[in-house]
């Protein structure tokens, strides 16, 4: 166990060996699981966050890895964003992956730590909604649907850790967004899928928390292409405005982006 003290304010950092002893070690709310660190410490070192330990899960031989399982794609909490990238099971998701941040971002930072952190803005949150994975946590399966409930805000409970995250194969899949060109965080991006549950269409960066477009999602069941889109709209009025973009731009650009995504070849 070290203590950080001196360096910003103190803190113990613990590295258990086990889901079961990081869980264990989560004893209270002002503890907090550390992975990639690419969110946890920039809070930490901004003082939005002051935990009195870091239970550091990065390493957790039971959050690694990618399992191809038929008809699901099985990958761990500690899986970086460079590995998903690289893995080609399902390609919108590679392509996801891959334009997150930049290569150090991709090398440090977790698809676990990226939904738990539930950041308006991050492309994950895309890829789980809009293939409607579920997330396995050390406790219970929770609907990507049921995950996000506002800004920076999910369904987990104190001290739930996410274990791993298994995604529906889907018979296409495409991903586009605008990225910030300082961050590579999106401007908005847009994840449509046809599943053999349907079709799902999802949003993130434009609003407090990731959405569906339902209206997308009907008119693309019975025609997945491009051309069913024709006349579809987003109405601005719930949609995020801040220094990036205007809520009328993110509007006029989340059918773009379907458009592009739809246009991606189509393969899962
Ligand atoms: C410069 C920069 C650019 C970025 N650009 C993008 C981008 O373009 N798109 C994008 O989506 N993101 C972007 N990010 C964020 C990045 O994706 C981070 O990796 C992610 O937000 C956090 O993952 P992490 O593994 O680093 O988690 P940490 O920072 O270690 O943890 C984040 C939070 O998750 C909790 N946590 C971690 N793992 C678990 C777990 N298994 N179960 C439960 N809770 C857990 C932690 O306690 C903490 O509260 C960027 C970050 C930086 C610094």
């Amino acid at each position: 166990m070290y203590s950080g003290e001196g360096l910003m304010f103190p803190f113990d950092y613990l590295r258990p060996q086990s889901v079961a002893e990081a869980v264990a070690a989560h004893d209270g709310e002002e503890r907090r699981y550390l992975a990639g660190g690419q969110s946890l410490l920039a809070a930490l070192k901004l003082r939005l966050a002051q935990p009195t330990a870091l239970i550091d899960v990065a390493r957790l031989p039971e959050l690694s890895g990618i399992e191809a399982e038929p008809g699901r794609l099985v990958v761990g909490a500690g899986t970086t964003h460079a590995a998903l990238a690289e893995c080609r099971e399902i390609a919108a998701l590679a392509r996801l992956a891959g334009s997150i941040g930049d290569l150090q971002v991709r090398n440090m930072g977790t698809l676990g730590g990226a939904l738990a952190n539930a950041d308006p803005a991050g492309d994950h949150a895309a890829g789980v909604l809009g293939l409607g994975a579920d997330i396995h946590t050390d406790r219970r399966i929770i609907a990507a649907d049921d995950f996000f409930l506002g800004m920076f805000e999910t369904a987990l409970e104190p001290g739930e850790l996410i274990v791993s995250v298994s995604y529906p194969r889907p018979r296409r899949a495409g991903y586009a967004k605008v990225r910030n060109p300082a961050s590579g965080y999106p401007v908005a991006g847009v994840f449509v899928a046809e599943t053999d549950d349907g079709v799902r269409v999802a949003v993130t960066g434009a609003a407090a928390c990731p959405f569906r477009l339902t209206q997308f999602e009907m008119a693309l069941a019975g025609d997945f292409s491009v051309a069913a889109l024709e006349g579809l709209g987003v109405p601005a009025g719930e949609l995020s405005r801040d220094l990036h973009a205007s809520a009328e731009y993110r509007a006029a650009l989340i059918p773009v982006l379907a458009r592009r995504a739809l246009g991606q070849g189509g393969e899962g």
